[in-house]
């Protein structure tokens, strides 16, 4: 699952897990654990993140290998904001091949730039369970969930956000055409509901 920064990746790859009934594996989320957890991965991860830039190729290749070979990913596995460079295509094309899983789809959700900064800025996360809100829809108080205390990834601030949609265009937008000669692309329209999405993707993918 790919797409730029407030495409809805996580949502919709966490859905399609689920209905799957394989892991969603997000490169986002291994890397805030290891910050939060203050693990020397954490502490290199850190600076590129805060800033909006990518983590290095060599450090997410590893994360993702080693993650691959958890047993609950035997039977396949949506990956989530990886490969996001040309470097890490060929890298996770050689890591399958090696593992004679090669990937069936992907997909790549399409948002126009003005909404994504709208959702990115506005988008608060549960520091306990991981929910997802948006000031415009829930207001700014407790998550629903489970009560826990809202908060601005430090990432989505305005600053950021604008780094992390260059470092899109220039280094993730490629694979789009790597990925449409290689027959895979699936481009989705990520305007709309959670559910509109998800059926969309459903269409698509079966
Ligand atoms: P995400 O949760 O997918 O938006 O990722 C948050 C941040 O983690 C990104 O802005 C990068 O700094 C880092 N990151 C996640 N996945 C990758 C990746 N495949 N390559 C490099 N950096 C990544």
């Amino acid at each position: 699952m790919i797409g730029p920064p407030g495409a809805g990746k996580g949502t919709q790859a966490k859905l399609l897990g689920e209905r799957l009934g394989v892991p969603h594996v997000s490169t986002g989320d291994i890397l805030r654990a290891a910050v939060a957890a203050e693990t020397p991965l954490g502490r290199q991860a850190r600076r590129f993140m805060d800033s909006g830039r990518l983590v290095p190729d060599d450090v997410v290749i590893g994360i993702v290998d080693e993650r691959l070979r958890a047993p609950d990913c035997r039977r396949g596995f949506i990956l989530d904001g990886f490969p996001r460079t040309v470097p890490q295509a060929r890298a996770l094309d050689e890591l399958l091949a090696k593992r004679g899983q090669p990937l069936d789809a992907v997909l790549l959700i399409d948002v126009p730039q003005p909404a994504l900064v709208e959702r990115l800025s506005g988008r608060r996360v549960c520091r306990r369970c991981g929910a997802m809100f948006h000031t415009a829809l829930d207001g700014a108080g407790a998550c629903t969930r489970c009560g826990g205390e809202l908060q601005q990834r430090a990432d989505d601030r305005e600053e950021t956000v604008l780094e992390r949609m260059e470092v899109y265009a220039r280094e993730t937008a490629p694979l789009r055409d790597y990925y449409a000669r290689a027959g895979l692309l699936h481009a989705i329209d990520g305007m709309g509901t959670r559910d509109e999405v998800a059926r969309r993707i459903e269409a698509s993918v079966g």
